[in-house]
């Protein structure tokens, strides 16, 4: 018995399959990543609906006996044309895509994934190039609470102290969380690789990337050295989580 099964879905990749077939992968709130064959050539208009950063409304066709899901139908309400227009937001929103995918979809927050997801795309759509790269930043921040592994920012997971705003701390890779000077004092925490430093502007600028919407982030505004080092720190907590270091995490 086939069916129709229908979603409310961002499109993240779309990819060759086969001789004229392309692949896309979908992430739904009702069931994370959704994969299926998009069938049609090159001008064909559904072809051009699917694409990534695309969200709308899917309708897939699953046939239970073959196991195969194709896209009958994309209605696009968000189309993000200017995500294309801009090299800097092309490749935020690629590293954004391949991120949700390689954490498969937010393990089980698909609901919460595709919001803040929506968000930083939205916002992406009209961002200038270095606030496009911020941008990023602030995803990859709050991807990893939706993957349950955002470390506190305030207290010192060695001795439980509240740490003071001005006081520098470093991100132990090997416990996942934050540590206070003293505690780190004896290990030179600078040249054993096991430790990211976390100045204060960053410390502040991480809580207000956590809450607030990605459309009000280029209010606050943070120095080149402390951005590179937000950036040092979030692909490395999410290492940690996933395992490995996605390479669009690095592309310039
Ligand atoms: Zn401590």
């Amino acid at each position: 018995m086939s069916r129709s099964v229908t979603y409310e879905a961002l499109v993240l990749r779309v990819r060759p399959s086969g001789e004229s077939n392309r692949e896309a992968f979908f992430l739904t709130p009702e069931e994370g990543i959704v994969r299926a064959i998009l069938y049609g050539g090159p001008k064909s208009k559904l072809r051009s609906h699917v694409a990534p950063f695309h969200r709308g409304t899917l309708w897939i066709y699953r046939d239970p006996a073959k196991d195969s899901r194709k896209v009958s139908d994309f209605d696009v309400r968000s189309w993000r044309p200017g995500i294309r227009e801009q090299y800097e937001r092309t490749i935020a929103a690629g590293a954004l895509a391949e991120t949700i995918l390689a954490g498969h979809g937010g393990g089980g927050n698909w609901d919460e994934a595709l919001t803040l997801a929506d968000a930083t795309l939205d916002a992406l759509d009209t961002a200038d190039e270095r606030g496009a790269a911020i941008l990023l930043v602030q995803f990859l921040w709050n991807w990893a609470n939706v993957l349950g592994v955002q470390p506190h920012t305030d207290t010192c997971a060695s001795c439980a102290c509240e740490c003071p705003a001005d006081e520098l701390l470093w991100y132990s890779k090997q416990e996942g969380a934050f540590v206070c000077r003293r505690c780190t004092d004896h290990m030179d925490p600078a040249n054993s690789g096991a430790y990211l430093p976390v100045n204060p502007g960053v410390r502040r600028w991480l809580t207000v990337a956590g809450s607030i919407h990605p459309a009000e982030l280029h209010r606050y505004t943070l120095d080149t050295a402390s951005a590179a080092q937000a950036k040092t720190l979030v692909t490395g907590i999410l290492t940690g989580a996933l395992g490995r270091r996605l390479a669009s995490w690095d592309v310039r």
